[in-house]
């Protein structure tokens, strides 16, 4: 098998096998590459929340275009993302209750079924939750969760379809040519192209480091759990951010998911345990989700675990030219590319093939912003982010 390609990409979690996909529909010849298996990293761990409501207008507008692929997957790219719609609420502390309005607003603007809502419409929503504490939440009724393995592996599957080449328990090594990208050295030998996308996730830090590039990049680390739903719930409940109790959570059959906003270390080896949560975390989310949902109380514990993201100082992604020529980021998504990845690969593709962003201009996250002193921030920008 040829090891030459029009564009390598380091990385099968859902952002390269997006771009695989985006790339190989076009007709570019792609290799991805991929140290372990499909999904190995963030993407296998991740949450899976598909939602649009963001602070930052391009977040939502990239979740709002990979919004169209996940509710008619079959039709855009085939096989099955497992999407569930269940309805999203945003919650958010008093205090933010002016931004939400706002950021609803701008939601709408872009054309995003979105809402402000009372808290007697949550309760009829999810008549189990606690409602004591809210003025306005945002409902999005189309939104729900997806099945982030599932997700990859169809995008993977289409773009094998289209041409492309997927190599797994293949490593990136190396970074080969000077100012000018020629391929990359890996455990399986030397692979050839002019243009490599670093889809690298949690470890797309060094091997930016490989390529020559001086960027602030961190790993973030994030626990999640399974809780038995009491049947007293009911069948389901609506998708849940709950910036108020600094956590979110979702259905999944007769289980709950639950993930905090606080307590996601940074800085740790993206190769630690992730098949056993931190000490302390279930007890902390138990605590946080019966706040919110009593009877919760009557639950059990199923399961917990963790994974890692690639981090950045704002708390957005790197996307774009950085380095040698033909050197591509599209890493640091920070705990929230799972729900963007089908519109960051096809802007992405855009890039590489058009030399320019067409559906959505993603140039606020050219990975130089740092370096020129400027942050991803929105308008209206909420208090409650990773910690
Ligand atoms: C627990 C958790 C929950 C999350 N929940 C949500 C959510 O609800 N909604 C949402 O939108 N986002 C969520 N996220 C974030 C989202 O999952 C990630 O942003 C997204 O999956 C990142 O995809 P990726 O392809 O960039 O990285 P990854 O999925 O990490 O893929 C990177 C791949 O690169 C491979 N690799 C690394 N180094 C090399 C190398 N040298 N050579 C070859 N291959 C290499 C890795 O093995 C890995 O498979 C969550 C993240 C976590 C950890």
């Amino acid at each position: 098998m040829s090891n030459t390609a029009d564009v390598i990409i380091i990385g099968a979690g859902v952002q390269g096998a997006s771009l695989a996909f985006h790339l190989a529909k076009r007709g570019a010849k792609v290799i991805v590459l991929e140290k372990k298996f499909i999904a190995a990293g963030a993407t296998g761990r991740s949450s899976g929340l598909v939602r649009m409501h963001y602070d930052v207008k391009q977040d939502s507008e990239l979740a709002w275009v990979s919004f169209q692929y996940f509710r008619n997957w079959k039709e855009m790219v085939g096989g099955d993302a497992g999407f569930t719609r269940t309805g999203f609420i945003q919650l958010v502390a008093h205090d933010d209750v002016e931004k939400l309005k706002a950021n609803v607003a701008m939601h709408q603007r872009i054309g995003i079924p979105s809402m402000l809502i009372k808290a007697d419409d949550v309760k009829r929503l999810a008549p189990s939750f606690v409602t004591d504490d809210i003025e306005f939440a945002a409902y999005e009724p189309e939104s729900g969760y997806a099945m982030p393995s599932d997700t990859a592996n169809a995008f993977i599957n289409a773009a094998k379809e289209k041409g492309a080449r997927i190599v797994q328990d293949c490593a990136v090594t190396g970074i080969l040519g000077d100012s000018k990208i020629k391929g990359v050295q890996t455990t399986q030998g030397d692979f050839f192209a002019p243009v490599v996308v670093n889809a690298a996730g949690a470890w797309a830090g060094k091997l930016n480091e490989m390529a020559g590039l001086d960027l602030p990049y961190d790993t973030w680390r994030h626990d999640t759990m399974f809780v038995a739903r009491p049947s007293q719930i009911g069948p389901s409940h609506p998708t849940v951010i709950d910036f108020a109790h600094e956590m979110y959570f979702r259905p999944e059959g007769n289980l709950t998911l639950v993930g905090l906003e606080d307590g996601n270390p940074l800085g740790e080896s993206p190769d630690s345990d992730t098949d056993h949560a931190k000490k302390g975390f279930v007890e902390r989310g138990i605590d946080r989700i019966c706040r919110r949902i009593p009877i919760m109380e009557n639950g059990a514990l199923h399961s917990a675990h963790g994974g890692y993201d690639g981090i950045t100082p704002d708390q957005h992604p790197m996307i774009g030219a950085a380095g040698p020529d033909g050197f591509y980021l599209n890493c640091g998504h920070s705990g929230t590319g799972f729900k963007t990845a089908p519109a960051v690969g096809l802007c992405i593709s855009e890039l590489i093939l058009d030399g320019k962003f067409k559906t959505i201009d993603l140039s606020i996250y050219q990975p130089q912003r740092f370096a020129e002193g400027k942050q991803i921030i929105g308008e209206h920008p909420y208090s409650s982010i990773w910690r």
